[in-house]
C-alpha cells in the first residue's frame, strides 16, 4: 500500500515567471507509492520532484498550472517538430549547411530542400507506386472522389529514404497517412484516427518481395532486407513500445548516417557522467551554480515508484549518446501506457540541435497508444507555448477535476488572466471537489502498527485532524482512503 507524509501547505516562490512572488504548494513526501496511486495523483494535478508530490494551491499562485497532457494515439507531428528531426538527421549525417542557405530554403518537407536528396534507389520508386495504388484504394473505399483526392494528395503520397538513426523507422519512411487523414475527415465530415488510416493502407499495401511496412503512430515504415546497412541483415525488429527496461534501441546505422545516435534506457543513477551534464545544464539555462551530487540525486534519481526488476514501469533515465559521448537525458516515469515526462537535460553545446523537442517526440512515439504526460501549462507563459503544439492535448480542470480537450477556447481562458484559476470544463459540479472531508477512511501508521482515524478520532490531537482534513481535501475522496499517512 501507498504510504506518504504529510508537509501541508508550504510557503513557496512562483518559479514560473521572473517575479518570484510568493506562493503556496502542498507538499507529500512518498515512502512507498503504488503506480495507480501515482496515476490517480497525477490526474488531480500532482507532480513528483525526487521522493516528494506537490501540487501548488491555485488560490494563492501568481502562474496557474494546469496538468497538461497529449493524447498519444492521435498525435500528428507538426511541421516544427519534423524540422527539429529532420536537423538531427542532418547533423548525425555530417551535412553542414551554412545558416545563411538555411534561412532561404523554405520550411515545409515539400521545397526544394527535398529535392536536393541522393538520386531515388529503384526500390524507393517502386515502394511510391505501390504506396500510391493503396491509398487510392483506401480513399475509394471511404467513398472519396479518387480523381479529386488524388489531384489534391499527389504531393503529399511520398516515401522518403530514412535518414534518422531511428529505431522505430525502417530504411524508408512515409507520413502520407496523415494527409489522407485529414482528406478524408474534411471530405466525408466524419472523423478518421490516423492510426487506422495508416493500418488501412498497410493492409492495402502489395510491396515487392523480402519488404515488410508496419504502421506506427500514423507513419509507414518499410523495412526492406535489400537495402539495410549489411545486406545480409534481416529487418530491424521493432521493439515493443514499452519495453525499455535498460534495452538500448536497436539502432540500425543507415549507410549515409556518420555519426552514431544511441538511446538507452536505465534506472535512475548518480553517475558522475550523468552529474556533470546535469551540472552543466543547471548552470548555463537556468543560471543555478549551486547543485551539488546530493542536490541532484534527491530531486531526479529518488523516487518512490517501485523498481521491480525486468519491469517496463516506474523511474527511468534516457540516456542519448553521440558516438559514445552521453550528450543529453530524459527523466520519465512509466505508468503503463502512460508515459510522464519528470526532466531533461543536456549538453549546453548541443542546443542547437532542440534535443528538448526531439526527447518529447522520442517518448511520445514509444509510449504506445496512452497519454504523455507533459508536467504544467501555464496560461500566456511563452516557455510553455510549446507544450500546447503538441495536439490533441487535454488540460486538467482544477475544479471539476476532468480532462478537457485544449481548444483554442480552453488555452484562451487560461491565457486571460494567468493567476486566476479558471474551471475549462463546460459544466461545473461534475468532479468530486464539492464532496465533503471525509478523514474517517484514512489509515495512520505509527512504529507500533496501523490504527484507522475512525477508531481514534477522540484520541487524536485536534491539530492531526485539521492536518488530515487539507489533506484530505488536496487528494480527494478516493486517495484518501487509498493513501496511508506515514505518523514517523
Ligand atoms: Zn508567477
Amino acid at each position: 500500500m501507498s504510504r506518504v507524509r504529510l508537509y501541508g501547505n508550504r510557503p513557496t516562490q512562483c518559479g514560473y515567471c521572473p517575479a518570484k512572488r510568493p506562493s503556496h504548494q502542498y507538499v507529500l513526501e512518498a515512502v512507498h507509492l503504488a503506480i495507480d496511486d501515482y496515476q490517480a495523483l497525477i490526474d488531480r494535478g500532482w507532480r513528483r520532484s525526487g521522493m516528494h508530490l506537490y501540487q501548488p494551491d491555485r488560490q494563492q499562485i501568481c502562474c496557474v498550472p494546469y496538468t497538461i497532457r497529449l493524447d498519444t494515439k492521435h498525435f500528428k507531428p507538426s511541421k516544427a517538430h519534423l524540422r527539429v528531426q529532420r536537423k538531427l538527421d542532418e547533423f548525425l549525417e555530417d551535412r553542414h549547411t551554412s545558416s545563411k542557405k538555411r534561412k532561404r530554403e523554405p520550411a515545409d518537407e515539400d521545397g526544394p530542400r527535398a529535392k536536393k536528396k541522393a538520386a531515388p534507389s529503384p526500390l524507393l520508386a517502386t515502394l511510391q507506386a505501390c504506396l500510391k495504388t493503396a491509398v487510392m484504394a483506401v480513399l475509394e473505399s471511404h467513398g472519396a472522389d479518387v480523381v479529386a483526392a488524388g489531384a489534391a494528395l499527389h504531393t503529399k503520397i511520398r516515401v522518403l529514404a530514412a535518414r534518422a538513426a531511428e529505431s522505430d523507422r525502417g530504411a524508408f519512411s512515409s507520413p502520407a497517412a496523415h494527409a489522407v487523414c485529414a482528406y478524408l475527415n474534411k471530405a466525408t465530415g466524419a472523423s478518421h484516427i490516423v492510426a487506422n488510416v495508416a493500418q488501412g493502407i498497410a493492409d492495402a499495401l502489395q510491396l515487392p518481395p523480402l519488404t515488410t511496412v508496419t504502421a506506427v503512430n500514423g507513419f509507414l515504415n518499410f523495412h526492406a532486407a535489400t537495402e539495410s546497412v549489411a545486406s545480409n541483415e534481416a529487418p530491424t525488429p521493432q521493439l515493443p513500445p514499452t519495453a525499455c527496461e535498460a534495452v538500448p534501441d536497436a539502432t540500425p546505422t543507415l549507410p549515409r548516417q556518420k555519426r552514431k545516435w544511441e538511446l538507452e534506457t536505465i534506472r535512475p543513477a548518480n553517475t558522475p557522467e550523468i552529474y556533470e551534464i546535469y551540472k552543466a545544464y543547471q548552470a548555463h539555462v537556468h543560471d543555478d551554480t549551486a547543485v551539488t551530487p546530493a542536490s541532484f540525486e534527491s530531486f531526479l534519481v529518488a523516487s518512490p515508484l517501485p523498481a521491480v526488476p525486468g519491469s517496463a514501469e516506474g523511474s527511468f533515465f534516457q540516456l542519448y549518446r553521440l558516438d559514445g559521448e552521453l550528450v543529453a537525458v530524459g527523466v520519465v516515469d512509466v505508468l503503463g501506457d502512460n508515459w510522464s515526462s519528470v526532466y531533461f537535460f543536456y549538453k549546453p553545446a548541443y542546443a542547437s540541435l532542440q534535443l528538448g523537442t526531439y526527447s518529447a517526440l522520442r517518448e511520445i512515439a514509444r509510449c504506445g497508444s496512452g497519454y504523455y504526460y507533459m508536467g504544467y501549462y501555464i496560461g500566456n507563459c511563452t516557455k510553455m507555448q510549446y507544450k500546447a503544439r503538441f495536439t490533441p492535448s487535454e488540460l486538467l480542470c482544477p475544479v471539476t477535476q476532468t480532462f478537457v480537450v485544449a481548444t483554442k477556447d480552453v488555452l484562451a481562458r487560461t491565457d486571460a488572466d494567468a493567476s486566476q484559476c479558471v474551471c475549462l470544463a463546460p459544466a461545473h459540479g461534475v468532479g468530486d471537489s464539492s464532496d465533503g472531508v471525509d478523514i474517517d477512511g484514512i489509515i495512520l501508521h505509527f512504529p507500533d502498527g496501523p490504527v484507522a482515524v475512525a477508531d481514534n478520532k477522540t484520541s487524536l490531537h485536534p491539530v492531526v485532524l485539521d492536518h488530515l482534513r487539507d489533506f484530505a481535501a488536496v487528494v480527494g475522496p478516493d486517495l484518501t482512503r487509498r493513501l496511508g499517512v506515514q505518523m514517523y
